[in-house]
């Protein structure tokens, strides 16, 4: 089922050195998207369906097209390597094991977009990441790749280097930019989308690592080659992180649309001492939960996932078995985006703390039915009513759980119950 197409070097010793790297490859395509007009550039990655691998899956040569004609201000690329949803590892592979190839991405893309700066914005606890990536910079500038004349042709780029410092918050797009502006990461209200107004008031870019990395190949061969994997609306390979309790959890590449249970199978060697599967994660902590029964028709692509009422999300996939219980980890869940809500919209920083309260009352056996009500009602006023989306990110997977596994809610209230009439 494994493919190899952004991860074609990740096996290859030494890949994250120029030498070896171009040895395989890097920046073959510089020639020929040179020889290009940027426009031309932007119509082959809308033609190859690629779309946002952040999580959104937002389309990558569309978003392009929203930048406004014939500015006078400077453009930006942004590439969001904060990578903080739980159970999301894909991006740290490309930064470790194929630097130049986002490098290369990142060329492409400026290329494209008329750009002649960009910023990596890395999530600041990639330490050992971080210093891999910048000596791939340092040596694509030695080696001409960047700087004033890129290979040689009439193109100027740099490209700069800026470490989170451990806020989840700081992937939100605008929250990362106000990070580099040296501000406060607290998001913006959209629109202005970040493509009419961004950094520094500028026309900005902001692509995940791993769309960015995906340039070369659809590039140097063609759109129709990337379009031959995948489905028809979900184009292409993601790089999936499969944890929780497999046999086999990792980094895989797949196609998009493969069946989910048969990845966890056939790729993930199956759960863990012949346990039974209670429910799947399908794309990082955000993305409402499957029971087991609709995990059996799910396949791994946008579409699949959102007629099962979830989202592809970032490739994170979580396999829970009947061992976990649920409502321990919807504490952990909601713990961790109270944690890092930024508190500027107080239904979120009041909200989710609220939330947390009642799933502890549970937890410690002082919950009553009604309190899971409460926190269905929470979960609907806290909903789409803040700057960004981290508190809906945690009311979504928090209702999917409390509707799905409500029994375990329950359980927790009924022993309670019994508990204080025997007191
Ligand atoms: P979004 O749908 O609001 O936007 C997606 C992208 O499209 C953005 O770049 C946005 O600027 C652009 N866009 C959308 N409409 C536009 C328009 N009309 N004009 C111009 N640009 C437009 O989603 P989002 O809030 O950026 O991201 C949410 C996703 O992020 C979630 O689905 C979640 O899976 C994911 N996420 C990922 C991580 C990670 O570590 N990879 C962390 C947290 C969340």
């Amino acid at each position: 089922m494994q493919v190899k197409v952004l991860s074609a070097k990740f096996d290859i010793p030494d890949a994250n050195t120029l030498e070896v790297a171009k040895k395989h490859g890097a920046y073959a395509t510089l020639d020929k998207i040179f020889a290009m007009q940027p426009e031309e550039v932007t119509e082959i990655v809308k033609e190859s369906g690629l779309r946002g691998r952040g999580g959104a899956g937002f389309p990558t040569g569309l978003k392009w097209t929203f930048l406004p004609k014939d500015t006078d201000k400077p453009v930006y690329l942004a590439v969001n390597s904060d990578e903080s949803e739980p159970a999301t590892f894909k991006d740290r592979y490309i930064l470790v094991r194929d630097p130049h190839l986002l490098i290369e991405g990142i060329i492409i893309c400026c290329y494209a977009i008329r750009s002649h700066a960009a910023y990596i914005y890395i999530r600041g606890e990639y330490t050992s990441q971080v210093k891999v990536l910048q000596a791939a910079i340092d040596e694509a500038y030695a080696a001409g790749y960047l700087g004033e004349s890129v290979a040689g042709f009439d193109f100027q780029l740099d490209v700069t280097v800026h470490r989170g410092a451990g806020a989840y918050i700081c992937g939100e797009e605008t929250a990362l930019l106000e990070s580099v502006e040296g501000k406060k990461g607290q998001p913006r209200s959209k629109p202005p989308f970040p493509a009419v107004e961004g950094l520094y008031g500028c026309p900005t870019i902001i692509n995940n690592v791993q769309s960015i990395s995906s340039l070369p190949f659809i590039l140097a061969n063609g759109a129709a080659a990337y379009k031959a994997y995948g489905t028809e609306k979900s184009a292409g390979t993601h790089l999936f992180g499969i944890s929780g309790l497999v046999k086999k959890p990792g980094m895989y590449e797949l196609p998009f649309g493969l069946p989910i249970l048969d990845v966890l199978e056939q790729v993930a060697g199956g759960l863990r001492d012949n346990r039974t599967l209670k429910g799947i994660i399908p794309g990082g902590s955000s993305t409402p939960v499957l029971t087991a029964e609709e995990a059996k028709t799910v396949t791994l692509d946008y579409e699949s996932m959102a007629a099962h009422g979830t989202m592809f999300g970032s490739g994170g996939i979580v396999v829970l078995d009947d061992t976990v219980d649920i409502v321990k980890l919807v504490e952990n869940l909601i713990h961790f985006y109270h944690h890092e809500s930024c508190g500027q919209c107080t239904p979120c920083r009041e909200g989710l703390g609220w939330m947390l309260k009642i799933v502890q009352k549970i937890l410690n056996y002082e919950g009553t039915m009604a309190d899971i009500d409460l926190l269905l009602e929470l979960c609907d006023n806290i909903e789409m009513k803040t700057v960004c989306v981290l508190s809906a990110a945690c009311t979504m997977s928090t209702r999917s759980y409390l509707n799905k596994f409500r029994s375990e809610f329950e359980a927790y209230i009924a022993h309670s119950a019994s508990k204080h009439a025997t007191m």
